[in-house]
């Protein structure tokens, strides 16, 4: 019906309103809601969206549902200006919280927008640049973009990554930067989170957004970790070697909670380089986890009884069950970026910090607060009783050989110094 309402709108302009709006709608988060509520939920849910983004629009426009989150609209006989108010009027018609099966759902969309005859001509090229505009709109969350020709010119680069990620990763192209963490009283560094990044030959240095997301389309997410998995073993031996013991943190995806071969994968890689299991952490966030509970609480639990530590990382941003945190029982605790950086100017953040830190004790468990941009946050979170911090404040994630050059220059730096330090001190003690 959509295509051919398209077609007819657009043979049919010409003469007094020639333009026609093609947008995609689609909404935030779903992923989340849908593996966490349920796929009952989900359903309920955009059955809702679709009866408020259908009011939003004129008579005359069509709401379409592409498939799974995904909605595009046609609104024909409307200008650039008409085009964003109707995309403010669907953004505003989702402001107010979902009710389903007795749960409160906020919901936001991204909407991408193309405008005929500027952007195209026919229905399948309005759609595919309504698309990468809306991949504009995804970046900056909540909102609308419209089309603009330079965004194109990264999507064929993006799809041409995904078929040169094995590739990359055969070539030895992937580097694990890490990152310190601090105990928080005295400023040593008690461990590192391990990073990946890749060298690529052409795009230059790729952050893991860029790409972890198409590993993790593609299955390439399992050779990807075992690779981060075996630098940074092979790192901690050295420093180790070195009289320097530090826990190194692995980020894993949701991908390998279900995977029961895993926890053995792990421990080859552990016994290959005679490395004790308590050096390793595993991060996973609370999404991973609640994609598939019943699996992961195994995998976890047989990974664990391997004398590997466990955190739930970016706590606080997903819709975890606080009995999860105690079934699980996990190690450690890491608060979300977003809340620690802003507890400085929001008093809201500065709450959820503060209470966060007092459930991870509650529960017996060691907290790390991410995101610690600042002196001043650091000495806000010390009177809490924060155990780690991490953060651009302390170090940005840097290559083994920076890290290397801080930790052997420095020995003080993994001496235990306790008492009382200025923040700025206790950073020249992690510096
Ligand atoms: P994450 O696990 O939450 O990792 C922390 C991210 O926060 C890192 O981004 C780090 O550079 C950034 N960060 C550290 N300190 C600060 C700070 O003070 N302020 C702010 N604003 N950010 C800070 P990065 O390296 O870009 O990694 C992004 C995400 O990619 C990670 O988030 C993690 O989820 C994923 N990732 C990275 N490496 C791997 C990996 O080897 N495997 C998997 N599965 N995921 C990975
Ligand atoms: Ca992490
Ligand atoms: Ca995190």
């Amino acid at each position: 019906m959509l295509a051919l309402r398209m077609q007819r709108a657009l043979t049919a302009s010409g003469r007094p309103t020639p333009s026609v709006a093609v947008m995609i709608v689609d909404l935030d988060h779903f992923k989340e809601i849908n593996d966490t509520l349920g796929h009952h939920v989900g359903d309920e849910l955009i059955a809702a969206v679709a009866a408020r983004l259908s009011g939003a629009v004129r008579t005359d426009d069509t709401v379409a549902r592409l498939g799974g989150d995904e909605f595009a609209v046609l609104a024909p006989g409307v200008d650039a200006a008409e085009m964003v108010m109707l995309a403010e009027r669907m953004t505003k018609a989702l402001d107010d919280p979902f009710t389903v099966q007795g749960v409160r759902l906020d919901v936001q969309a991204s909407i991408g927008l193309a405008l005929s005859p500027d952007h195209g001509s026919d229905g399948e090229t309005l759609l595919q640049r309504a698309d990468v505009a809306l991949y504009t709109a995804k970046e900056r969350r909540g909102c609308y973009a419209i089309y603009q020709p330079e965004n194109d010119e990264h999507t064929p680069e993006r799809l041409a990554l995904l078929g040169d990620l094995r590739r990359g990763i055969d070539a030895n192209e992937l580097v694990v930067y890490y990152q310190p963490k601090c105990d928080s009283r005295t400023g040593q560094i008690v461990g590192v989170e391990a990073l990946v990044r890749w060298r690529h030959p052409k795009h230059g240095l790729l952050m893991p957004d860029e790409f972890i997301p198409t590993a993790e389309n593609t299955g390439l997410i399992e050779p990807l970790t075992m690779e981060v998995l075996r630098q940074s073993v092979t790192d901690s031996t050295r420093w180790r070697a070195a009289g320097i013991h530090l826990q190194v943190a692995v980020n894993l995806s949701v991908r390998h909670l279900t995977n029961l071969d895993l926890p053995g994968h792990i421990a080859e890689i552990l016994t290959e380089h005679d490395v004790p299991p308590n050096m390793l952490t595993l991060e996973v966030t609370e999404s991973t986890i609640m994609a598939d509970p019943t699996r992961a609480v195994t995998v976890l639990a047989m990974l664990r009884e391997q004398g590997i530590a466990l955190a739930t990382d970016d706590f606080g941003t997903g819709y975890s069950s606080l009995s999860y945190l105690r079934r699980l029982a996990v190690d450690e605790l890491k608060i979300d970026r977003s809340f620690v950086s802003r507890m400085a100017t929001d008093e809201h953040d500065a709450v959820i910090v503060r209470s966060t830190i007092e459930l991870g004790h509650n529960l017996g468990l060691r907290v790390v607060a991410e995101g610690v941009e600042t002196e001043e946050i650091w000495r806000r979170l010390l009177p809490l009783g924060c155990d780690v911090v991490q953060g651009y404040y302390i170090s940005h994630p840097v290559p083994a050989a920076e890290l290397e050059r801080w930790l052997f220059a420095l020995p003080g730096a993994t001496a235990g110094t306790s008492g009382t330090l200025t923040p700025r001190a206790m950073r020249s003690e992690c510096a």
